[in-house]
């Protein structure tokens, strides 16, 4: 089996957890984070418990906002090291630009009573490791840094998550290789009138959506689509109508889904 629940990053009027998404962190199986936006803030008092390793697509804010406060949060506490699962560039871009002491405390060079309180852990592109029974796969992706989508599988559940990427033929030719798969998440950030915006920053519209998924041969369960910019939300929604496919739909914030 495989559970994923993306995190909330906000709050609605009624104080409720809202559905729009400022921030990317899904948590996986209860205790492996892939993305870590709203992973101090949105995490519940179990998944803070389970949660040490936390595994990064690319270093845009709001994938790696919530790494600096969760470690803070828990720096007396913890007994193993927050592990920290990236490409090389990545990590390079949060020991600069982040743990920098500036921004927040260097945390690697930093100890509590037990040890360390993060560690990296470097992949490269294309290569297959494994935590806490999760094989994942990391897919480099096409977007504005280096960025990687992941192939998650447990003995019974075979799950993509793109993370940002705008068109592909690269993720899409190993998606096809991989064989029949439970679920993909993919991104959809931009409407369709920001089309040259979404070049840009290299995100999906609604129609490079539905062209992308013309490319895909695998045999896939269910397509949820994430990372739809809040301020466009429902123009985004309405726009997804267009896409004649019915095992697409938007994935739920705040709720846990399970595979396999
Ligand atoms: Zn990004």
């Amino acid at each position: 089996m495989l559970t994923i629940r993306l995190l909330p990053s906000s709050f609605a009027s009624d104080g409720s957890a809202s559905k729009m998404q400022h921030f990317s962190c899904y948590v996986v199986n209860g205790s492996v984070a892939f993305d870590a936006g709203s992973l101090a803030s949105g995490v519940n008092e179990h998944e803070r418990e389970a949660i040490r390793d936390v595994v990064l697509t690319h270093a845009h804010l709001d994938h790696i906002a919530g790494l600096p406060l969760f470690i803070d949060d828990l720096f007396p506490v913890l007994t193993e090291p927050v592990r920290v699962h990236a490409t090389k560039e990545v990590i390079d871009v949060l020991e600069t630009h982040i743990f920098n002491w500036q921004v927040y405390p260097r945390f690697s060079e930093l100890q509590n009573e037990f040890g360390p309180v993060i560690q990296y852990y470097q992949f490269p592109n294309d290569d297959q490791f494994e935590i806490r029974g999760l094989r994942i796969t990391a897919m480099p992706v096409n977007h504005k840094v280096p960025s990687n989508g992941f192939l998650i599988q447990t003995d019974s559940a075979k799950v993509v998550f793109t993370g940002d990427t705008a068109e592909s033929a690269e993720l899409w030719n190993a998606i096809n290789k991989s064989g029949p798969i439970d679920a993909l998440l993919i991104e959809c950030a931009f409407p369709n009138e920001f089309e040259d915006l979404a070049s840009i920053s290299h995100h999906l519209t609604p129609r490079k959506l539905g062209s992308e998924l013309k490319k895909i041969t695998a045999d896939i369960g269910a397509i949820y689509v994430t990372n739809l910019k809040p301020a466009y939300r429902d123009v985004i929604l309405d726009q997804l109508k267009s896409i004649v496919d019915d095992r697409l739909r938007v994935l739920d914030v705040g709720r846990e889904y399970r595979f396999g």
